[in-house]
């Protein structure tokens, strides 16, 4: 997501009134250029890990609604989206599989129903320390 200026906006706030709590987003429909938000100019994929794709999908606003939410128009996301996935597809190439002892301790400790971990889980702890 890119602004006019080349910039990548931060999050859109929304004045819900009084209160503590403002909630807010990043998600790329929210940058409409509506109620004083910044409006997009290209989308492109990222991620939480601070990835941006380099591929950008511009908006062309000659077309698309100005009174209505980015999400109703009919936006074709699959680039982005396509960008994203390949850079999943890359980050789970390059990633280390656990050992199977740990794998088994987390599916064991997943599987508890009380915060407690079952009775041989600490001993299997101490074993891989
Ligand atoms: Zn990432």
């Amino acid at each position: 997501m890119r602004l006019a200026d080349g910039s990548e906006p931060g999050p859109v706030y929304f004045d819900v009134g009084s209160g503590t709590h403002m909630p807010s987003s990043t998600q790329w429909h929210v940058y409409d250029g509506r109620f004083g938000r910044p409006r997009a100019t290209v989308l492109r994929g990222s991620c939480s890990c601070g990835w941006r794709g380099m591929a950008e999908y511009p908006l062309d606003w000659t077309t698309l609604p100005h009174d209505k939410p980015l999400y109703e128009a009919a936006i074709d996301l699959s680039g982005p989206i396509a960008d994203h996935d390949a850079h999943l597809s890359v980050i789970r190439a390059a990633a280390v599989q656990l050992p199977a002892e740990l794998i088994d301790l987390f599916s064991m400790k997943a599987t508890t129903t009380d915060n407690r971990p079952p009775p041989d889980l600490q001993d299997r702890v101490r074993r891989l320390g």
